[in-house]
């Protein structure tokens, strides 16, 4: 996917997230890095609203760096050995 810049044909790297809270916030568009500050710009700008990156997925086989490294395999318990109902917690 490229830029949603118009007339850009760069690939699209970031996510622009507008609005002020997990109701609100959604999804400008996806651009290029430049374009995503300028629309980030753009939107401050006509909403007054706070925005903020994602990283663009659609395609990143190479997870970036800042992924943090799997904490090890979860202790897998059979269901045989589970405690009897009345030891479980309620959900
Ligand atoms: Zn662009």
């Amino acid at each position: 996917m490229v830029c949603d810049w118009t007339n850009c044909t760069a690939l699209a790297r970031l996510d622009l997230i507008a609005g002020s809270g997990p109701s609100s916030a959604r999804v400008v568009g996806s651009f290029c890095v430049p374009h995503a500050s300028m629309a980030s710009l753009d939107v401050q700008d006509q909403g007054g609203e706070p925005t903020w990156y994602d990283w663009h997925r659609e395609r990143m086989p190479v997870q970036p760096a800042a992924t943090p490294a799997p904490r090890g395999t979860a202790a897998v318990i059979p269901p045989f050995t589970l405690p009897p109902a009345a030891a479980r917690p309620r959900w």
